[in-house]
């Protein structure tokens, strides 16, 4: 199959220039700490720093360059197969209520873009589930059932001018698409405007207390805030909340591929066979639709095969041989399938979490921002109960089960990479890494494209379990709860927040 794949992995949507703020700042309390840049800390930052409030945004990296630089930018409230599930396990009303929760959020979202006329690439769209199977149309029809009885509006057809074959498919009108970062520049512009303070490259390394909350930084320095937001994509106080026993995390991969087939103003997923997503994206003049797909928990399957499965999935259903970017990202999936927005534990009533967004979080940042924003203003929000992370609160047995199942599967996991026999990290070629048995115990092992050799222990900071190689990533990832480290072992995503100990 001729296709060709760029060398390295970099979102589309980051080659947008975002501005870049110092490691270093002055105020030594705030009301509201926000820590974490993404979508959800910087609404939540604008909609608190919008009711009054004196803000610090603090990053442990750059603005926008964590899930929500690598994400598809779907802006829908059709969460795959999400209603008919809901039905059954939750009930209809919290079904219902879940769609209204995130059709408003993307009524705000068009309503924000329109006021503020921001220059994001928004565009109305349909959101589309399609299966290619009869027993994927089986599925379809009940999830469109579910849609009646809910009153949610959706069209379920079997005949479609479609990109792809398709035997049938379920669109909700009203949803949307637009471009991440450059919907980014627009809070970080009115942030400024409103006085918040910003600093990058600055990761919380933990919060204690309460009234005030004092929050330390890597740098050594400790300061205060009346309420925090930890919009850190996984919370990573595991003393609060256990979440990271509490979430799934899952990676996947997306190529934007040049094509003619057109996806006629709809935002497409596949609920089986290769589950595909797809979105149009203009590149540099040219459209372009995003393939993304090849879910897998983190740090559980090789990315090169998931690149080449998604290559020749846009090859055989598309018609494409060329990707102009590809990446990958992961995100985290909670307990029933409802994200945790809302106090951290009920004893902590000065902490916010919002996460477990499923890759959905275009709409669950905006209902979390909003959720936040309230309860630090002593509003009641009418979604806090649904999103209330309490809600499935987890027993120190079930955590210890937990905890133990994930631990004991990832350690087997990690332990078939090794190599049975001893080898010498020296042998790396360059841009290789290899997780290796060498003469001192295991060693995770990178020799960067100038030939430097990097050596690092392989036990993950968080709980102890084993990294493994993430050739496409050039990072460490841990398949126990999906911490991931750069080749030089700085932490890119928790819930670790130490660096992996240097072996050389
Ligand atoms: C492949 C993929 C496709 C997706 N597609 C869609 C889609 O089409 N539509 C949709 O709605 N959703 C989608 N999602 C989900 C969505 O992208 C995410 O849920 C959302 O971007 C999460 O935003 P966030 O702000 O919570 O997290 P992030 O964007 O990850 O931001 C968290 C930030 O916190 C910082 N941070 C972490 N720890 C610390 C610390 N200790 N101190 C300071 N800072 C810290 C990080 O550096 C990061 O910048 C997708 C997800 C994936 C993986």
């Amino acid at each position: 199959m001729p296709f060709r794949m760029p060398t390295n992995s970099t979102s589309y949507w980051l080659r947008q220039a975002l501005p870049s703020f110092s490691s270093t700042f002055d105020k030594n309390h705030s009301d509201v700490a926000v820590i974490g840049g993404g979508l959800t800390g910087l609404l939540a930052a604008y909609y608190t720093a919008l009711h009054g409030k004196q803000v610090t945004l603090i990053e442990a990296d750059r603005l926008g360059e964590g899930t929500t630089g690598n994400t598809t930018a779907k802006i829908s409230a059709q969460h795959g197969m999400m209603y008919h599930k809901l039905m059954s396990t939750k009930g209809a009303d919290t079904a219902k209520r879940y769609f209204d929760a995130q059709q408003q959020a993307v009524a705000d979202f068009q309503l924000l873009v329109e006021r503020h006329a921001i220059d994001c690439e928004f565009e109305k769209q349909e959101a589309t589930l399609f299966a290619q199977t009869n027993q994927g149309a089986e599925l379809l029809q009940e999830e469109a059932e579910a849609y009646r009885q809910l009153h949610i509006p959706g069209t379920y057809a079997e005949e479609g001018d479609w990109p792809v074959p398709v035997k049938a498919a379920l669109s909700m009108p009203d949803q949307a698409q637009f471009h991440p970062v450059k919907f980014l520049a627009f809070l970080i512009s009115r942030l400024m405007d409103l006085g918040v303070t910003i600093c990058e490259n600055t990761r919380v390394t933990d919060v204690n207390g309460e009234n005030p909350v004092s929050l330390s930084l890597e740098s050594n320095r400790t300061i205060t805030a009346d309420k925090v937001v930890m919009a850190t994509h996984v919370p990573f106080k595991d003393s609060l909340g256990f979440y990271f026993a509490r979430l799934h995390p899952e990676r996947s991969y997306t190529i934007a591929v040049e094509t003619d087939k057109s996806l006629h103003q709809h935002m497409m997923l596949g609920i089986d066979g290769s589950k595909l997503s797809l979105r149009e994206a203009t590149i540099d003049g040219k459209r372009h639709v995003l393939v993304g797909g090849q879910g897998h928990k983190t740090g559980t399957k090789d990315a090169a095969e998931a690149y080449e499965a998604l290559a020749e999935q846009a090859f055989y259903q598309l018609g494409s041989d060329k990707a102009s970017y590809r990446w990958s990202a992961q995100d985290l999936t909670s307990l029933d399938g409802i994200p945790y927005i809302g106090r951290i534990t009920k004893n902590h009533p000065d902490i916010y979490v919002a996460t477990g967004y499923k890759k959905w979080g275009m709409t669950n940042s905006f209902v979390a921002a909003r959720i936040i924003t309230d309860a630090i203003n002593e509003k009641t929000h009418p979604y806090e109960d649904l999103f209330d992370p309490a809600r499935s609160h987890i027993t120190k047995e079930a955590g210890a089960k937990l905890i133990k199942e994930t631990t004991s599967d990832a350690k087997e996991f990690v332990h078939s990479n090794l190599p049975g026999k001893r080898e010498n990290p020296v042998e790396l070629q360059p841009d290789e890494g290899k997780l290796m048995r060498a003469a001192d115990g295991n060693v995770a092992a990178y020799r960067d494209e100038k030939g430097l050799l990097y050596q690092l222990d392989p036990t993950c900071t968080h709980m102890k379990c084993g990294v493994v190689w993430n050739a496409a990533e050039r990072s460490w990832d841990c398949p126990c709860h999906g911490s991931r480290f750069d080749y030089r072992g700085e932490v890119i995503e928790g819930p670790a927040v130490k660096p992996l100990a240097r072996k050389d």
